[in-house]
């Protein structure tokens, strides 16, 4: 079973990678490169080459490489990262925001396949892909995402109503399941004990 599901998921990782390379076709640069810019989007700070390459799945020469290119083009800039003033990150400029916004959103096949699906198998499906991520994150396979489950502003099942059970306390609304979010831009991380408890607590609701 585990094996056929991996040979199901790469077949979709297929039709993703062709979504990547018609997406970035048009705006001229790389799937990779193209990735550091949404990577890099709302993250105002933005992120060492270690990180980037860390994210990516690529090696650090690989995104070292990448970003020298976005910089040569003027969509990255590299800023100092802190007090080590040997420390850079590279970070979005507003040409690279400009780049992004041309190129999406975008009616990937990935999505249309979903959209396919009914909703409770959407539902179950997102469930599925946050354990998952959150399994390769405690692997180190992955560093921490931006997921609602790592957040330190979730508060799972605070709430009796089955279709909006979780709290948001960055917005202070309540949400339902199928509205967990798995790259969020005002996500925080929470602490590690923090992080444990609320995890126990989604497993169980
Ligand atoms: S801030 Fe974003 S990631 Fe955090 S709980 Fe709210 S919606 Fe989820």
């Amino acid at each position: 079973m585990h094996h056929r599901i991996r040979e199901g998921l790469s077949r979709i990782a297929v039709a993703m990678r062709s979504d990547d390379w018609n997406r970035a076709k048009a705006t001229g640069l790389n799937p990779t490169q193209l990735s550091i810019l949404d990577l890099l989007e709302g993250r105002e700070a933005g992120l060492g080459v270690k990180d980037i390459a860390f994210h990516l799945g690529v090696s650090q020469p690989t995104a070292t490489d990448s970003i020298a290119a976005l910089e040569r083009k003027g969509y990255v800039a590299k800023r100092s990262a802190g007090s080590d003033r040997r420390a850079v990150n590279a970070c979005l400029t507003t040409e690279g925001r400009s780049v992004l916004d041309a190129s999406g959103p975008t009616d990937s096949v990935a999505e249309q396949a979903v959209a396919a699906l009914p909703g409770y198998e959407q539902e179950n499906l997102l469930l599925a892909l946050v354990k998952m991520i959150r399994q390769l994150q405690e692997l180190d396979a992955i560093p921490i995402q931006r997921m609602c489950v790592s957040c330190r502003y979730f508060a799972p099942f605070a709430h009796p109503d089955a279709a909006r059970p979780h709290h948001c306390n960055f917005v202070d609304a309540p949400f339902g399941q199928r509205d967990l979010r798995i790259d969020c831009g005002d996500h925080e991380t929470a602490s590690p004990s923090s992080r444990a408890a609320s995890w126990d607590i989604f497993q169980q609701g």
